[in-house]
């Protein structure tokens, strides 16, 4: 096939306002009194919607000051954009505030080859497709369709500028972060926000500063230092943090390699990461046709704006000499579990697993830029020198169609298709489970993957398969042994000839010489395309995959006699231990409904365990008399207290909704009449999207009381309407009348700011929103 070379592209909307912003941070720095600030500081602080109202309120307090951000751009991948755009329809707006783009990628099965996947996820998801598509054309919005690559990849090739704040409806959205800006990971409610130019609120985060000396040698790659950063960290040792890397060796790394480093930041659960403007940083804006961007951030990197400022204080800083950091391998099962390539035959050995690799997997959104495809090229054409081949399946999925384009156009692709390796659809696919794996199934067997997240089951549905994370060349080096226990820095291989061979570190190239080729242009859509208001969006009343989110009702009106407080709720359940997001609202084969409010609350709480009794989704229905309770699946007991009008209430344990921000897990219980969680804590995410949606999530005073509460009781807030009537001493007690009758009070607490009980009153953020916009 004969390529374009990529042309310069329309950068109208992907230049950020470099002008505006700096002028908002001077205004900021003189409200605080020029004290020096760190780079995300800057970025946070220039978005700021009314810079003087926050400061005058309490001043800027890291881990403390809620912030009011107009962030520039939101990307949505096609599993969460649905309910995104259900959301973003119901407010009633003809187009969006910011420029937003859609990527299909996540819906896309790994089974038969590229080109015959693509065509299958294509018919099987046609509808869901079909509502993207007419979305975006309606509202505005770029939509890249099935084929054109993953979300982060795009974005950083596209859309990703230094200094600038954008949003995406995914967790792995920080990869962009890798061009020197601030990218989130946030639900559909807080994109809807962006997308309807309200503030996004943002608790101000801690920023730890990674120093980073020396350079990485010989196998180590970015990926390495990442994975080994995420073994310290912990997979919790990032919340409610922002990780600023700063130091010579920043300089040191591509620009993509950086992205491979704020991309797995989601794994320690960090808000996102960032990096000071660099040369390679330059290089790549100029490689991927956005010379104009690059103008612009030179001159805003010469004011100053993009790197922290000389004494600015970090809550925490962690130096990291790169010289010393090891090949690492992370898994199975959590991300933090960092092992160093020289002891993880050992770690085999000890852990008494079988040595046999059963797949290679490369490529996805983390790991599968130019750099990454050539140093692996590199090993195939060593192993190809001495005669070996892949001794185990070896998948690869290209981030784009301009990274397979210009790969297969420097006949990377011929060089790995020649040793065994497959070469998948640009898409998710195995990353995220659409992998339709053949061979053993439910069997136990080790993989050896490239990609960000190894939970048990993700990418094949087998629980029994132990996911390791390591850099490509990792991968690709043990896929040639087909054994754990090799190491490619020390081992060797017998050749078919009968010689010893040993890999030489991998060299690649971070920019193709030729420049990037754009692949199909067909994929690419027109920047900023103009609204089309009469384009109809087809949802079919009987759909099973897409359905009409109808506006929450509020929970003060004619039906509820108690006025401003919430009417009288009945618990469901009291939920035991750890409940994750992932626990209220599974992923998996539940990933089709996501644009589906009714089929997808079918899986409300389903792995839940209940307090009382210790099963696992089991509730009961007190309706039918204390003694005689009915039992029933959770949402089965949710249907019934729906259909009988019966708003309810959960009572849960600590770090409730920890995990992803999946909005789901917010939306479901409120779909099905939730007006209160009472928990010994909650997670911060989970607990924004529940206030997001018109749940009040309460907090105990005493967490002795959380067994005081149980299936059928019936609470009754006292307090809540002086809150809601303006007076923020006002605490919230709990009457509780038990089933034998008996009745008690106890104390909670709340961290509702005015906003939020705004959106509670309204019945959920998007309820207030829209008045507001009626207004
Ligand atoms: Fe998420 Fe994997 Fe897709 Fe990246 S490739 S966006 S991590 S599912």
């Amino acid at each position: 096939a004969t390529y374009a070379s990529l042309q310069e592209k329309d950068c109208t909307s992907i230049t950020p306002p470099y002008h505006a912003l700096q002028e908002k941070l001077a205004l900021v720095r003189k409200l605080l009194d020029n004290r020096p600030l760190t780079l995300a500081e800057k970025i946070l602080y220039s978005h700021l919607a009314d810079p003087e109202k926050t400061i005058s309120s309490g001043g800027l307090k890291r881990g403390e000051t809620y912030l009011l951000l107009h962030p520039q751009r939101v990307a949505m991948q096609d599993a969460s954009a649905q309910m995104a755009l259900l959301q973003f329809m119901s407010a009633g707006l003809s187009r969006c505030a910011v420029p937003v783009s859609i990527h299909c990628d996540h819906l896309i099965q790994a089974s038969d080859g590229a080109h015959a996947d693509l065509e299958n996820a294509i018919v099987s998801n046609k509808e869901v497709f079909d509502f993207l598509e007419s979305a975006a054309k309606k509202y505005g919005i770029e939509f890249w369709k099935p084929g054109s690559g993953i979300i982060h990849q795009i974005v950083l090739e596209n859309y990703a500028a230094p200094g600038m704040l954008m949003l995406g409806t995914d967790s792995h959205t920080p990869n962009a972060s890798g061009l020197g800006m601030l990218a989130i990971g946030v639900g559909g409610a807080d994109a809807v926000d962006a997308m309807t130019g309200t503030p996004w609120e943002l608790k101000a985060p801690k920023v730890v500063g990674i120093k980073l000396t020396g350079d990485l040698s010989g196998w180590a790659t970015t990926k390495d230092l990442i994975l080994y950063l995420t073994g310290k960290l912990t997979v919790k040792g990032g919340t409610g943090r922002i990780l600023e890397y700063f130091g010579p060796g920043v300089f040191k790394q591509s620009c993509t390699g950086l992205a491979t480093i704020s991309n797995m930041g989601a794994e320690v659960g960090a808000t996102t990461s960032t990096f000071p403007y660099t040369p390679n940083m330059r290089a790549y804006l100029h490689a991927t046709g956005r010379a104009p961007v690059a103008h612009a951030a030179d001159q805003a990197a010469a004011n100053g704006f993009l790197a922290s400022d000389e004494g600015a204080e970090y809550d925490e800083v962690i130096e990291i000499d790169l010289s010393k950091v090891e090949p690492t391998i992370n898994g199975p099962f959590t991300p933090d579990l960092a092992t160093p390539l020289s002891k993880f035959a050992s770690f085999i050995k000890e852990n008494e697993w079988s040595d046999e690799l059963s797949a290679g997997l490369i490529g996805s959104c983390t790991n599968s830029s130019y750099e990454d495809m050539t140093r692996v090229a590199n090993l195939a054409q060593q192993a190809r020198s001495a005669g070996l081949k892949m001794q185990v399946p070896f998948l690869c999925t290209p981030g784009s169609e301009q990274i397979r384009a210009t790969v297969e156009r420097d006949r990377i692709t011929e060089l790995l298709e020649e040793t065994g390796a497959t070469v998948l659809a640009n898409a998710c696919g195995p990353c995220i489970g659409q992998w339709k794996r053949e061979d053993k199934k439910g069997e136990e067997n080790a993989i050896l993957t490239s990609f960000n997240r190894n939970f048990r089951s993700r990418n094949d549905g087998n629980v029994k398969t132990m996911n390791f994370l390591a850099s490509p060349t990792i991968v690709t080096a043990m896929s040639y042994a087909g054994k754990l226990s090799f190491n490619p820095m020390t081992d060797s291989l017998t050749t078919p000839s009968g010689e010893l061979f040993r890999f030489l570190p991998p060299a690649g190239k971070d920019l193709p010489s030729a420049g990037f080729t754009p692949g199909d242009e067909s994929y690419y859509p027109k920047p900023m395309p103009e609204p089309q208001p009469g384009t109809e969006v087809v949802i079919k009343p009987d759909s099973q995959r897409l359905e009409v989110l109808r506006p929450f009702e509020s929970h003060f009106g004619p039906h509820n006699p108690r006025g401003l407080e919430l009417p009288p709720l009945k618990v469901l359940m009291r939920v035991r231990g750890k409940c994750t997001t992932d626990h209220i609202s599974a992923a998996g084969k539940w990933l089709k409904y996501k644009g589906h409010i009714t089929n997808i609350s079918e899986n409300l709480l389903i792995t839940a365990i209940n307090d009382e009794g210790g099963d696992m989704n089991v509730a009961f229905d007190t309706d039918h008399g204390a003694s005689q309770s009915e039992k029933d699946t959770i949402p089965g007991v949710a249907k019934r207290f729906k259909a009988r009008g019966q708003p309810w209430a959960l009572v849960v344990d600590e770090n409730y909704g920890e995990g992803s921000a999946r909005e789901h897990a917010a939306l479901q219980p409120r779909f099905y009449g939730c007006g209160m969680i009472v928990a010994r804590s909650f997670a911060r995410i989970h607990e924004t999207n529940l206030k997001k949606q018109g749940v009040l999530p309460l907090w105990f005073t005493d967490t002795a009381d959380y067994s005081k509460i149980g299936s059928g009781d019936i609470v009754e807030t006292i307090g809540l309407e002086g809150l809601l009537n303006g007076d923020h001493s006002s605490a919230i007690r709990l009457k509780v009348t038990k089933l034998s009758g008996e009745a008690f009070e106890i104390p909670t607490k709340h961290t509702m700011s005015t906003d939020q009980l705004n959106w509670l009153r309204a019945g959920s953020a998007l309820n207030y929103i829209r008045s507001k916009l009626q207004e």
